[in-house]
C-alpha cells in the first residue's frame, strides 16, 4: 500500500505570481491515473473553476516523460503509467480574496483547492506537503502560518506539513510572508492571530478581545473540536470577507477596522470586524462539522444542493453578534442597533415575499452568488433572513418553554448527534431536532418561516423579552448606509424606489425596486439621472431636489439610457415604513427573560 501522496509547492516566481507545484503518487492507477482540481471551495457556493489558473501540466515517471491529457474542464489523465508518477504544473495566483490564491513579492496565500490536485482513488491516504521558501535575500524573513500540522517542532517555518486525507489537505489555507503574530489560549486551545498587509493594529488588545470571544463560544458548545486555531487576516485599504475552515479562517478587512490603542470599545468598524471573526469561528462547529448530508462527502466537481444554508449561514449570522454581547464585547444597545439594521435590510427587499430561505439556499449557486440588478426584487438572503428566523425560533422556544429551553440547546444537540460524530444532517434534520429537544410543536413555524414567505412574528416575540419594535420610513439616503447620526435625521418625504451609485456627478440607478414610482414611470437599472424638474442632478443633490415635493406630486426626470436622453414623468410615492428601530421597554418584569437571552439586561 502506498503510504502517502506527496506534494511540493514552491513560490517559484513571486513577481509573476506563480507557484510551481508537483505531486508524486507512489502507486498510480495502472489503467491511467486521474488528477483534478476542485471546481469550488467549501463555504462559497459558486463554481470558480480553479483549474483555469493552471498554466501547464506535465507528467513523468522518474525522468521518463509520461503522456498526460485533459478529460474535461478540471481533470487530467496520465497514461500509460507505472509508479512512481509525478505531475508538475504551475498555478497563477493573483486573487486577493479569501477563496483563491495570491503571490507577489510581499506575500503569498493559498487555499489547497487552488493548488493541490486531487489524486483520484487516493483521497483517503495521508497527504504530505513540502513547502519551499522563495529564492532570494528578499524572502529570508518570510514565515508560514497555517493550521495544518507541521512535521517537526519548528512553528511558522517552511518545510514539511501533513494532512490525514485530501479533505483535510484543502481545508488549511497557508499564509507566507512577514506578518504580525499574536497568540493566546482559550479553554486550553492555542490560538494564533496572523495579520498581513500594512496596518497598525494593537495586537495585544485584539488578542485579549478574541480570547473572550473564543472562550464564550467554546463554553456555548461545551467543547472545542480543534487542538489549535488560526485567524489569518489580510488588512487592506478597503475590504470585507471571510471563509471558514475546520481549524482556521481567512479574513479580509479594511485596516481601519482593526483596533488601535485608542480605539473606543464602541467603535462600529471594530465591532464589525469582531462580528466577522465571531461568524467564522462559530462555523468551526456549525457547517465545518455539523453539515448537510449533501456535503458529506463534498462533491467538488459539481454544485451541491441543499435547502439548509439558512441554518448554516443564518443561524451562524444570528449567533455572531449575539456572541459579542454575551462576551461583553459590545453593549446591549449596540447589539439591538445591529439587529435593527438586519431587520431593515430584510424588510427592504421584496424578494422576501417571493422566495423562501429554503429555496434561496437551494439556488445559492445561480442566484444568491450571482446577484444582478433584479436581486432585491427576486432573492431573499438566507444569511439575513436566516438570522431573523434563528432569532424568532430562539425567542419562540424560550417563550413556549418558559425559558427552560432555547436555540442554544438545539445547537448543542445538533453538535452531539451530527457534528461530533461526523454524520451529515438530513434536509429535515434541523427541524426534527428543534422539535425533539424542546417539545414545542414547530411545524407551522418552519412551514411559514423557512419554506414560506410570510412575515416573521418578530414584533410579538421581541416584546416577550422587553424589546419594542417600530417600523418607520427611512429618514435620509445616508440612513441606508447606517451612518447617519440621530441628529442628522431629516424625515424623508418622498421615495423614488431606486438604489443608486454616485460616481463624480453621475447618479446611476443600480436597482429599481418593485412597485416603486421609478418602476411605474419606466426607469431602469443602468439609467443615469441627469435632471429633476429641469435642474441638473449632480453628485449628492438628488435627495435635496426631491425633498421639495410632497407625496402624489409629479416631477420631470431626465435620464440617459445608454447614450439616449429620455424624459420620464414620475409620480412621487410616500416612503415605505421599512426602517426598523428597537428600544428596550420600561417593563422591568421582562428584564429576566432578556438577560437569559442576551447575557445582560
Ligand atoms: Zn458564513
Amino acid at each position: 500500500m502506498p503510504s502517502s501522496i506527496r506534494y511540493s509547492i514552491f513560490p517559484s516566481s513571486p513577481e509573476a505570481h506563480l507557484f510551481a507545484v508537483s505531486c508524486t503518487v507512489a502507486e498510480p492507477d495502472p489503467g491511467g491515473q486521474q488528477f483534478s482540481l476542485p471546481a469550488w471551495i467549501p463555504g462559497s457556493y459558486l463554481l470558480r473553476e480553479f483549474a483555469r489558473h493552471v498554466v501547464r501540466v506535465r507528467a513523468r515517471s522518474g525522468r521518463q516523460p509520461v503522456p498526460i491529457a485533459k478529460l474535461n474542464k478540471n481533470t487530467w489523465v496520465a497514461e500509460p503509467c507505472a509508479g512512481p508518477l509525478t505531475i508538475e504544473y504551475e498555478v497563477y495566483a493573483f486573487d486577493l480574496s479569501v477563496r483563491g490564491a495570491y503571490l507577489d513579492t510581499t506575500r503569498g496565500f493559498f487555499n489547497g483547492t487552488c493548488v493541490f490536485m486531487r489524486v483520484h482513488g487516493a483521497e483517503a491516504l495521508r497527504h504530505e506537503v513540502e513547502l519551499h521558501r522563495p529564492q532570494g535575500a528578499a524572502y529570508r524573513k518570510w514565515r508560514v502560518a497555517t493550521a495544518m500540522p507541521r512535521a517537526g517542532a519548528d512553528s511558522y517555518a517552511f518545510g514539511r506539513y501533513a494532512a490525514d486525507d485530501y479533505d483535510e489537505l484543502i481545508d488549511h489555507p497557508f499564509e507566507l510572508g512577514e506578518f504580525s503574530l499574536a497568540t493566546f489560549r482559550a479553554a486550553g486551545v492555542a490560538h494564533d492571530i496572523v495579520i498581513s498587509g500594512r496596518h497598525d493594529c494593537d495586537m495585544k488588545r485584539l488578542a485579549r478581545d478574541l480570547k473572550k470571544l473564543c472562550e464564550t463560544q467554546i463554553a456555548f458548545w461545551r467543547e472545542a473540536p480543534m487542538k489549535r486555531y488560526v485567524f489569518l487576516v489580510l488588512a487592506l485599504g478597503d475590504g470585507y470577507g471571510g471563509l471558514e475552515h475546520r481549524a482556521s479562517t481567512s479574513l479580509v478587512c479594511s485596516r481601519d477596522s482593526l483596533p488601535r490603542a485608542d480605539t473606543p470599545a464602541t467603535d462600529e468598524k471594530y465591532g464589525t470586524f469582531l462580528g466577522l471573526c465571531s461568524h467564522e469561528y462559530f462555523h468551526t462547529w456549525n457547517v465545518k462539522r455539523i453539515k448537510p448530508e449533501a456535503f458529506t462527502p463534498y462533491d467538488l466537481d459539481h454544485e451541491s444542493h441543499t435547502t439548509l444554508l439558512w441554518a448554516f449561514e443564518g443561524i451562524t449570522s444570528y449567533y455572531d453578534d449575539l456572541m459579542l454581547v454575551r462576551a461583553g464585547l459590545i453593549s446591549r444597545d449596540a447589539y439591538l442597533e445591529l439587529l435593527s439594521k438586519t431587520m431593515t435590510q430584510v424588510q427592504r427587499g421584496s424578494g422576501r415575499l417571493k422566495q423562501s430561505v429554503a429555496e434561496s439556499s437551494f439556488d445559492a449557486w445561480t442566484k444568491f452568488y450571482r446577484q444582478d440588478e433584479n436581486a432585491p426584487n427576486s432573492i431573499v438572503s438566507y444569511y439575513s433572513k436566516g438570522s431573523l428566523i434563528a432569532l424568532s425560533l430562539d425567542l419562540l422556544i424560550r417563550q413556549k418553554t418558559d425559558g427552560r429551553r432555547s436555540l442554544d440547546h438545539v445547537m448543542r444537540i445538533l453538535w452531539k448527534r451530527y457534528g461530533r460524530v461526523g454524520k451529515g444532517v438530513p434536509e429535515d434534520g434541523v427541524e426534527q431536532v428543534a422539535e425533539q429537544v424542546t417539545g414545542v410543536k414547530l411545524r407551522r413555524f418552519f412551514d411559514s418561516a423557512v419554506h414560506g414567505t410570510d412575515e416573521l412574528p418578530l414584533a410579538r416575540l421581541l416584546k416577550q423579552v422587553g424589546v419594542d419594535m417600530q417600523l418607520r420610513p427611512a429618514t435620509s439616503t445616508s440612513d441606508r448606509g447606517g451612518k447617519a447620526k440621530k441628529t442628522d435625521r431629516t424625515g424623508k418625504r418622498v421615495e423614488l424606489g431606486i438604489r443608486t451609485r454616485t460616481s463624480g456627478n453621475d447618479v446611476k440607478i443600480t436597482h429599481v425596486l418593485d412597485g416603486g414610482s421609478a418602476q411605474h414611470a419606466g426607469l431602469s437599472a443602468g439609467d443615469v439621472i441627469v435632471a429633476v424638474d429641469d435642474l441638473r442632478v449632480s453628485g449628492g443633490n438628488l435627495e435635496k431636489l426631491l425633498s421639495r415635493h410632497q407625496t402624489g406630486e409629479r416631477i420631470r426626470l431626465h435620464a440617459f439610457r445608454r447614450d439616449e436622453l429620455m424624459l420620464f414623468d414620475v409620480t412621487l410615492a410616500a416612503p415605505p415604513r421599512d426602517t426598523v428601530s428597537l428600544t428596550v421597554s420600561d417593563d422591568r418584569s421582562l428584564d429576566k427573560a432578556r438577560r437569559a437571552w442576551l447575557g445582560t439586561t
